[in-house]
């Protein structure tokens, strides 16, 4: 009759149980509660060192004989008090390598080993919103499927003590399997094909029927994203223990990204937004109106005022018409680009030159021509006339490598042609 079966109810063995008993009952224990296992969860490690304690005891004659005889106290008096040995330690010994399951595990993505309360993923998402939804701000419905503990069975896979550690494994989860490979037998290490590296097993008829013995199920879950007024692109939400669930684990957390989508009429700088608005000449030079459709439906009209001259590729600001400022809402600038498209030809139709009155009316309003560097009396001069340039033709003669310098003014030249009749 012993003392105190405390140690013994540890390993899960009676106080008769054999030396081999004792043992096998240590390994597979420790493999289950090993706090590499079991990163996230305190109570196996506390049970992982109690397990270690109750061996070191007890598959140690003398200290097995005094427990026996005096219970726990024997031995503190005696001064063998358990704890001689680190858990870890004992556990190496047992299993040998380095201690742990840094190999038997090294394939399994390494999060094993991470110190600390253990959390499920986070789910990332990127949430695409439309430039108009940036400047009105808005509230977004999100779904998303995310695992939660099955309520039925409360994470436990079935009712009270139908999870049995995995025959297969012992619990580990992983398996050593052997290989032919030609004349040679390779081990290697994979995860237990009984229980797919759960270490554990549901009988069939013990399963939870709601989740089916996985502890945790899908569930459609709607998150309220606030898109703020003026918010960046890269900014991040944070949706702390919205993510998925799991037995023994802190929830994950969701986090979704505000990704600006591209826009067809705006581009936007920081709070600024940019426009490119195409106008013909004469509105660049007699003025007119252009029409910016806004991003909240407004639209403004932008009046040009008659000889106030817009070059091609001017910029213009239009102040306060910009992108609300994050936060603060006041909001930036809107800067108009001008496109100022050229008529091919001035006149009556096409080729046919422009009368008198026609250039009198333009000489009435334009700045008079520029004095030209004219060539000194004496010289020899020759008459040419200027063609239109044939793209292909001269992108032909380019790869030939002909060009010379003769071309080059030629390219040059059709540029001043351009900029003289602004
Ligand atoms: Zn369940
Ligand atoms: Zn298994």
């Amino acid at each position: 009759m012993v003392k105190d079966t405390a140690l013994y109810d540890v390993l899960g063995v009676t106080p008769d149980a054999s030396e081999s008993q004792l043992k096998s009952a240590y390994r597979k224990g420790a493999l289950k509660h090993h706090p590499d296992k079991n990163a996230h969860n305190p109570e196996a490690a506390e049970k992982f060192k109690e397990l270690s304690e109750a061996y070191e005891i007890l598959s140690d004659s003398q200290k097995r004989g005094i427990y026996d005889k005096y219970g726990k106290e024997g031995l503190e008096q005696g001064g063998m008090g358990g704890g001689g040995m680190a858990a870890e330690d004992l556990f190496s010994q047992f299993f040998g390598g380095g201690g742990g399951f840094g190999g038997m595990f090294g394939g399994m993505g390494g999060g094993m080993r991470e110190q600390g309360p253990k959390k499920a993923r986070t789910i990332h998402h990127v949430h695409k919103v439309s430039l108009e939804d940036i400047y009105r701000g808005k509230v977004s419905k999100l779904a998303l499927q995310k695992s939660v503990i099955c309520t039925s069975c409360k994470g436990k896979g079935g009712k009270e003590g139908a999870v049995k550690q995995c025959t297969g494994c012992g619990g580990a989860g992983m398996k050593t399997m052997m290989r032919q490979m030609g004349p040679m037998i390779q081990r290697f290490q994979t995860v237990c094909p009984d229980c797919q590296g759960e270490g554990e097993m549901i009988k069939d008829k013990d399963r939870c029927k709601q989740c089916h013995g996985k502890k945790t199920v899908v569930e459609r879950k709607v998150l309220h994203v606030h898109v703020d007024k003026g918010v960046k692109s890269g900014t991040k939400l944070n949706f702390a223990g919205e993510g998925d669930q799991m037995p023994g684990v802190e929830p994950g957390d969701v986090q979704f990204e505000i990704e600006e989508k591209p826009h067809n009429r705006f581009q936007r700088k920081g709070d600024d937004l940019f426009y490119r608005a195409e106008i013909d000449l004469l509105t660049a030079l007699a003025g007119g109106a252009i029409y910016i459709e806004h991003l909240d439906d407004r639209w403004l009209t932008v009046d040009i005022p008659p000889g106030d001259v817009i070059a091609p590729g001017e910029i213009k600001v239009i102040r306060g018409q910009g992108m609300p400022s994050y936060r603060h809402h006041d909001h930036g600038n809107l800067y108009v680009q001008f496109d100022v498209k050229f008529p091919d030809h001035l006149g009556g139709t096409e080729g046919e030159p422009m009368t008198e009155q026609q250039i009198a009316a333009l000489e009435s309003v334009l700045p008079p021509r520029m004095p030209q560097h004219t060539p000194p009396e004496n010289a020899m001069t020759e008459d040419y006339s200027l063609d239109k340039v044939d793209t292909e033709r001269e992108a032909a003669r380019a790869t030939q490598g002909g060009m010379d310098d003769e071309d080059d003014e030629m390219h040059g030249g059709g540029g001043n042609v351009q900029c003289q009749s602004q």
